[in-house]
């Protein structure tokens, strides 16, 4: 069926929904077009006032549960306390691992770039210039235009996204090698380290895309745009060779 909703398709995509094409099959999405108007925006009350609502509905199941199962919740908190500092640990240890770092740095970068976007506003006015004088085809600049825009917005969407997704990659890995973790660090497709790892080395090749795009409009900042696609080269092999069967995780939906 069409709109037979795909289990755990969320878990591994990018989360760019208006670009996806699996929107009808995601209760992801299902969910967030249910949420009443103004709900999905963090500076809106009624976003914090349906969060806070949703919060205190988890709280009484949970001491229901509790009750019903004759479990002591200070107990299980106590036991969270550890896995909470322990979680940190794993998390700051990923973020020094030279995939982090680096992933971090590719980050900055990406950020530093596009708020200067050097030579991109005289590149446009010189293709302005171009259409109105016909040196350019109206269809020639316009498929441009259209490039540089797309190339713009990939290179946003995914500029901290691969950090994000490498580090979670990274601190499943440690986890599960965890007696602690070790259950939940495993999804119900596989290793949940290997499909983080996959959805990130899609947004890097998605992203050396785009800024070979950019690199051809713009063939004056040579050393940046090479010092970029450099970055992302090498973090790509890191991450091949950290997560040597990432590539062959299956996410669902996307992979099918
Ligand atoms: S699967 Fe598609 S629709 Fe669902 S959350 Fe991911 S990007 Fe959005």
């Amino acid at each position: 069926m069409a709109d037979q909703k795909i289990p755990g398709i969320y878990n591994y995509c990018d989360r760019w929904c208006e670009r996806c094409t699996f929107t009808a099959r995601c209760s992801v999405y299902e969910n967030e077009l249910d949420a009443p108007e103004g709900s999905l925006d963090m500076n809106n009350k009624a976003f914090w006032d349906r969060l806070s609502e949703n919060f205190s509905k988890a709280r009484k199941m949970l001491e229901q549960a509790a009750q019903h199962y004759n479990i002591d919740l200070k107990e299980i908190a106590a036991q969270a306390n550890d896995i909470d500092l322990k979680q940190k640990l794993i998390r700051q240890e990923s973020r020094q691992h030279p995939i982090g770092e680096l992933s971090w740095e590719y980050s900055k970068l990406s950020m530093d770039w596009l708020k200067r976007q050097p030579g991109m506003l005289d590149r446009l006015e010189e293709m302005k210039g171009q259409l109105t004088m016909g040196v350019e085809s109206v269809e020639g600049g316009k498929e441009k235009i259209e490039s540089i825009r797309d190339s713009l917005a990939v290179i946003r969407w995914y500029e901290t996204f691969i950090h994000v997704k490498l580090i979670r990659a990274l601190s499943g890995k440690v986890k599960a090698a965890d007696d602690d973790f070790g259950e939940v660090a495993e999804s119900a497709f596989g290793s949940d380290s290997d499909g983080s790892a996959k959805i990130a080395m899609i947004g890097i090749e998605r992203s050396i895309s785009a800024w070979a795009a950019l690199f051809e409009l713009l063939p004056e900042n040579e050393d940046e745009f090479l010092n970029i696609l450099g970055t992302l080269d090498k973090l790509k092999k890191l991450a091949m060779e950290e997560f040597p069967k990432a590539m062959s995780f299956h996410r669902p939906g996307f992979d099918d």
